[in-house]
């Protein structure tokens, strides 16, 4: 085990808020742990050492040690599920363990996922199943990859314990790291609570450790919204250019750092469908990939709501109204890096959503589609790339659109192929890809699939010429995969 989890300080800065905002909470032990996933090369940038022993490892991973004197807690937060006030949630089965601080001097607090119940736990068992918790470990560090703000996964514990779902499933545990698991939802629940100083307290705790640069503004509450606004619209923005759907953005899974969080029944749209809907319980495509922008905004509103004690109401409906620009102009920031222009006009815009209409109409594989964009940049091969869109004379007309668009651009095709293939990914985890891992995990306690898998999606635009086979569009058995909120 690296030595350095057992010697971790003892107190945790959220602590220091006080009771009002978590309880102490001891893990529940698991039976005959093991190593399922370690991440080792994050757990280098830590600082953390090399694995050694495994055995003890294992026994953090699922929580049956804890660093020395620590106290887990669990933190209590509210908030809006499905467009609902769902009340008090709270950590149900995450535990905030220990505090690391990595050789740049960050700190991370670090969670374990499906350590046992909790006092939030409300009906849940406080556990994760193996398969959701290998899914969220991989998806942490393709995104991280990917270059999209991100908790992050350091490794997975695994018992043979099992658990009911809509079946018996294997329990596991999921350590997974940010700067905070701070979400909206722990400042409505103070709101809805009506304890407007502990409302306060929180957001003070939140500038100083968090929003530091924030606390010499005129107003820092005011700056400290409008910059977890700017973040959100800014991540958002990046789901939307790879094509990730999240699947369930409830206030209470929003950061307040602005970092992909929870991932439970998430995707990557695989043929372009703007009301691609990732999570099988969404009847109603709330969180379908073309809803997800405005949903921003509408969480943000939830925030700014629970600040309504702290900024003025007109303050705050200003810094709102930012935030639509805010996502526009990231969101044509990643467009421009995709279609390889040193600059965006505003006349961009139509021609990106004719090429959206032409990639709907076929079906378009996004990812597939904007990789192939990259090499055809490179070698000018129209044959491929018409191959990939149905209405082949529209294409060729866009194409001529576009070419003469990039006649205005000084760059070279090759400088420009190049910027393209570091922005567009050629490796996302596909649904079937996490599926395999899981298969060979839950089946055969064969684990290495996730390692792989892992270690190519870390480095997504790379070429990795060995790996082409993640690279493939889905086999025709993954159209019958579904992932709900049930995990
Ligand atoms: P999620 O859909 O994972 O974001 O969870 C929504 C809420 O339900 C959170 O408060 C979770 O902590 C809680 N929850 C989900 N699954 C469980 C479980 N198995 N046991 C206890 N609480 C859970
Ligand atoms: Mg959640």
């Amino acid at each position: 085990m690296p030595a350095q989890l057992k010697h971790l300080p003892a107190a945790l800065r959220f602590q220091a808020l006080g009771t009002q905002f978590y309880r102490e909470t001891p893990t529940t032990p698991m039976p005959a742990a093991i190593v399922v996933a370690w991440n080792a090369p994050l757990a280098k940038t830590l600082g953390l050492a090399p694995q050694n022993e495994q055995l003890q490892l294992a026994d953090y991973l699922v929580g049956n040690q804890t660093p020395q004197d620590s106290t887990p807690i669990a933190t209590v937060y509210s908030g809006h599920q499905f467009g609902i006030n769902a009340g008090q949630l709270g950590d149900g089965r995450a535990l905030i363990t220990a505090e690391l601080t990595d050789p740049q001097q960050q700190v991370w607090e670090v969670q374990l996922k499906g350590a046992g119940p909790t006092p939030y736990s409300r009906r849940g068992d406080g556990r994760a199943v193996l398969r959701s918790t290998i899914r969220e470990y991989l998806c942490c560090e393709a995104m991280h990859g990917l270059g999209i703000p991100t908790t992050r996964a350091l490794g997975i514990g695994g018992s043979p314990q099992t658990v009911w779902r809509e079946t018996r499933e294997t329990a596991a545990v999921l350590t997974r790291l940010a700067p905070t698991f701070l979400r909206f939802g722990h400042f409505e629940h103070q709101y809805y609570r009506n304890n407007l100083e502990a409302l306060q307290q929180l957001a003070d705790w939140t500038l100083q450790y968090h929003y530091p640069e924030c606390q010499t503004a005129a107003q820092p509450y005011l700056a400290m919204f409008a910059q977890v606004i700017a973040k959100t619209a800014h991540t958002i923005a990046q789901w939307q250019a790879v094509g990730f759907c999240h699947g369930v953005m409830n206030s209470d899974n929003m950061s307040i750092l602005g970092l992909t969080l929870d991932y439970g029944p998430f995707g990557f749209l695989d043929g372009f469908n703007p009301g691609h809907i990732c999570n099988h319980s969404d009847d109603t495509g709330r969180y379908a990939y073309q809803q997800q922008p405005q949903i921003g905004l509408w969480n943000l509103h939830c925030l700014g709501q629970a600040l309504l004690p702290l900024i003025e109401k007109t303050d705050l409906l200003a810094a709102l109204s930012q935030y639509q620009t805010q996502f526009e102009s990231a969101f044509a920031e990643q467009l421009r890096q995709k279609l390889g222009l040193t600059v965006w006009h505003e006349a961009d815009w139509t021609l990106v959503t004719d090429l959206f209409e032409l990639l709907q109409g076929a079906q378009t594989d996004w990812t597939c589609f904007w990789r192939t964009l990259s090499h055809w940049m490179m070698l000018q091969n129209d044959a491929p790339l018409l191959d990939l869109i149905l209405d082949r004379t529209g294409f060729a007309a866009w194409l001529t659109r576009y070419r003469a668009r990039l006649a205005q651009d000084l760059q070279t095709s090759l400088e420009r192929g190049r910027a393209m293939l570091s922005c567009n990914p050629k490796f996302i985890l596909r649904n079937h890809l996490a599926e395999i891992a899981i298969r060979q995990a839950e089946d055969h306690q064969d684990f290495s699939e996730i390692e792989r898998l892992g270690a190519c999606l870390a480095q997504p635009f790379d070429e990795q010429i060995e790996n082409n086979h993640y690279a493939d569009l889905p086999p025709d058995w993954a159209s019958t995969l579904s992932v709900s909120c049930s995990s």
